[in-house]
């Protein structure tokens, strides 16, 4: 067939490949396509953007993963946006957890995103699928980047109401957003110029604070690994296997003490076989649109 357009469709970026013969001949980041975070404009306008160039107009294949893919309406709006700029293409859009499993070069197991938001899937032998949370930034994401940012950030106004002076993940916050004092800290959380991206990269001051040895930030991450690490285990249960659990994403990825905790909450309810992803989940689309082409084709007899 043609070239191959995969799609990483993330909270705050848009991260495309074009594959031609097995190989990756483009590889770019725009903006966010994923409708439940940026308006259908922006999405629109940032698919324009990449597709151009990507120079896929002659693209036969499209498999696109994205958050907020939770209905086959939803997906057919994502796909209804990709598809005016390849007029040629079969478009595939599944959710993004499923890109994760198989970039970690597993058929079954459990994929955990860690991100600007988060979610657990897997599935199984017999073809069994099973899911937690995934629901979004104002309905969970417990573990996620974006959780983080603003667990900094009520831990600052909790010590702020105690009276206590500001201390350095406090001031490491503020430092980040420009602010001057945590009280302003409210304001500038409801304001129209922060939102889930933005709140989702003040994570990385909370990082920072626990690598520094603060107590308060080391307590956040260690909860977000246990959260991220319940929603793993109650897939896993579903779905009667123990493993593999593959967890990835930004801050899944990049965080040791978040994978420590992850480990060892899971080690605790018997499963063992974790692993961290080593590469970006972009390159799941490989494996899934091999996948998929062959699926396509009746079975020779
Ligand atoms: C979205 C999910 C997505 C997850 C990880 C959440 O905010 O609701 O659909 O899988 O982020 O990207």
């Amino acid at each position: 067939g043609g070239p191959m357009v995969g799609l990483d469709i993330g909270g705050t970026k848009t991260r495309g490949i074009k594959v031609v013969d097995g190989e990756v001949v483009a590889d770019l980041e725009v903006g966010s396509a994923n409708v439940q975070n940026v308006s259908r404009e922006t999405a629109a306008a940032n698919l324009a953007e990449l597709f151009a160039r990507l120079d896929a107009a002659d693209a036969a294949l499209v498999f696109a993963g994205a958050g907020g893919i939770d209905t086959a309406a939803d997906a057919e709006a994502l796909a209804s946006l990709i598809r005016p700029h390849v007029p040629a293409a079969r478009v595939e859009v599944v959710h993004d957890s499923r890109l994760l499993l198989a970039a970690g070069g597993a058929q079954t197991g459990v994929a955990v995103i860690a991100g600007t938001g988060s979610a657990a899937w897997g599935t199984n032998t017999a073809g069994e699928e099973a899911r937690a949370g995934g629901w979004g930034y104002l309905l969970g994401d417990e573990g996620s980047g974006y959780w983080l940012g603003r667990e900094a950030v009520r831990y600052s106004l909790h010590r702020m109401n105690l009276g206590l002076e500001p201390d350095a993940l406090t001031l490491g916050l503020l430092a980040a957003t420009g602010l001057a004092e945590p009280g302003e800290l409210i304001a500038h959380f409801h304001s129209p110029e922060t939102g889930r991206r933005y709140w989702a990269q003040q994570s990385r001051v909370v990082t920072q604070a626990a690598d520094a040895g603060h107590a308060g930030a080391r307590f956040l991450i260690d909860q977000a690994a246990h959260d991220l690490a319940r929603m793993a285990a109650q897939v896993a249960r579903q779905l009667g296997i123990d493993g593999p659990v593959i967890l990835g994403s930004g801050l899944g990825m990049n965080v040791p003490r978040l994978q420590e905790g992850f480990r060892t909450a899971l080690a605790e309810q018997g499963i063992d076989d974790v692993r961290v992803l080593d590469r970006d989940p972009i390159f799941g689309t490989i494996e899934l649109a091999a996948a998929s082409a062959g699926a396509d084709r009746p079975a020779q007899s």
